[in-house]
């Protein structure tokens, strides 16, 4: 994800979705068909630090099935069917998936109906029979899935003006389909949206059919690679898709709203040549397709859906944007498909992986393509850097989340705050062996999920160097180590903290 407001704005954006939670009313739009259990179900999580409540214990998903039909107004639930396919990792009297806005009709567990109840976040499903560890399983759920929120909890549908896109980051895909809402769990999908005829679907992956039928035509994509539930996309509206060639033949796939395409036209046209440009640091483009999905929507962020990055439409057409800069978010959101996508966070607490690597990438190519020298951002963030750290926390140990807040966990510790991490890293170990880490680090992990330790320890691997002191002292303290190479570097207590 990446926030706008570091942008020379032209005027004040609203910057964040709300995250209030708001369990007791959202658990209560869950409709409830409790039938006997031994004691009341209980909402569990896979104790992420930041999030306790994400995720379950349990089962590993393998595959999701999301079908949705759509009515043609956005402020109308959207009818839903997610079937998921897991392995169990445990003996299982009962299921908990995370689901917390929306009514749910019927479950089914391999094709017997199946008890259900909401808590708190989640939707406890108890099958007839108990199932046993490393059994597969295929959850069935017949469900609303509505894009209207509390005004205090924002959810992963964005109403466009033209339809609807989605944005889960961090821990609201649950407020779209049932799902184990959590990066560590991830899964292949496929999507299959039915819409009526004059509107076009798009979702992550790459199509695998079009059904006209009746005044409406279903679209079906399946993803190639695995995917956390927070990168899942979904975009219905009056759209123009738009194709062109990346690097080795790679599809490059743009959704754009079709009344502004030829204004758009000429930033998409640079896609092509910043996958190049990335994956010379980077290694090879991760996955089966890139493109831009930009929508007539004010949300105050992008968001890097995988294969299919998010963006506001009027970043683009809004004049009062230096080109350098935008281009800078592109490349933000593309780098995000390296680090944050194929290579996804263990934990949130591992954010500072995805969004480090995202702003440093950003800050690159506004050093490499327009001349805005990478080590004066860097200077200027060192100058903020303990008033980030008070804020937010340390890089690899944010604060939580606060109630009440717009911004979440997305703080300035974990953008330029990170970014300055990886920038001290390189002074450390030099040039040469920085980028070879970061290829090894895109390469080795592709597909999986990446830990602070694992990046530390293939840092010291690659430099030959026992850098576990440098790492906890950067990633941990709650001060700012010395700049390597710029001892003249000081804090400045004058910069303000984002985010507070
Ligand atoms: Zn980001």
């Amino acid at each position: 994800m990446l926030h706008t407001p570091h942008a020379p704005t032209p005027r004040p954006r609203a910057r964040s979705r709300r995250r209030l939670r708001a369990a007791a009313l959202l658990a209560s739009a869950v409709s409830v068909c409790l039938v006997a259990a031994s004691a009341p179900p209980a909402p569990l999580g896979v104790g992420d630090r930041l999030f306790p409540q994400l995720g379950n214990p349990g089962y590993d998903v393998t595959a999701y099935d999301l079908a949705f039909t759509y009515s043609g107004d956005n402020s109308k639930p959207l009818k839903a069917v997610t079937t998921i396919d897991a392995r169990t990792t445990a003996d299982l009297d009962r299921i908990n998936l995370d689901f917390a806005h929306g009514t749910v009709d019927s479950v089914e567990v391999d094709g017997e109906p199946a008890g259900f109840a909401g808590a708190g976040e989640d939707l406890v499903v108890t099958p007839e029979d108990e199932l046993e560890a490393g059994e597969r399983m295929r959850i069935t759920v017949r469900h609303s899935s509505d894009p209207v929120y509390p005004e205090d909890r924002q959810g992963g549908w964005v109403r466009t003006a033209d339809g609807l896109a989605m944005a889960n980051q961090a821990d609201v895909a649950h407020l779209v389909f049932p799902c184990n809402d959590h990066p560590s769990d991830k899964a292949r999908f496929t999507f299959r949206i039915t819409a009526p005829d004059g509107l076009t679907a798009v979702a992550n992956g790459l199509p695998t059919g079009v059904v006209r039928s009746g005044g409406s035509t279903t679209w079906t994509y399946r993803t190639a690679h695995p995917m956390a539930t927070e990168l899942a996309q979904v975009s219905i509206g009056r759209s123009t898709v738009l194709h062109r060639a990346g690097p080795h033949g790679l599809p490059v796939r743009d959704v754009v709203p079709t009344e502004h395409r030829a204004a758009l036209e000429p930033w998409l046209a640079k896609t092509p040549g910043q996958i190049a440009w990335m994956e010379e640091k980077a290694g090879p483009y991760p996955f089966e397709t890139y493109g831009l999905l930009m929508a007539d929507a004010t949300t105050g962020f992008e968001l890097e859906t995988q294969t299919l990055s998010l963006f506001e439409r009027e970043l683009f057409t809004e004049p009062a944007y230096p080109k350098w800069y935008v281009e800078s978010l592109m490349v933000h959101e593309l780098a995000h498909q390296w680090f944050g996508n194929s290579v996804s966070p263990a934990t949130w607490s591992d954010l500072w992986l995805n969004e480090g690597h995202a702003t440093w990438y950003e800050a690159l190519y506004a050093e490499e393509t327009a001349d805005k020298p990478l080590a004066a951002r860097m200077k200027a963030a060192y100058g903020a850097s303990d008033r980030w750290r008070t804020a937010g926390g340390p890089p690899a140990a944010p604060k939580p989340p606060k109630n009440g807040s717009k911004i979440g966990i997305f703080r300035s510790n974990v953008y330029d705050g990170a970014a300055l991490v990886l920038y001290a890293l390189r002074q450390e170990i030099g040039r040469t062996a920085f980028a070879r880490v970061e290829r090894a680090w895109a390469a080795r992990n592709q597909d999986g999920t990446g830990t602070t330790a694992g990046f530390v320890r293939l840092a010291s691997e690659i430099s030959g160097r026992d850098l576990d002191g440098f790492f906890r002292a950067w990633l941990y303290g709650e001060k700012t180590p010395p700049m390597p190479g710029h001892p003249d570097w000081k804090q400045n207590p004058a910069e303000k903290a984002r985010g507070e």
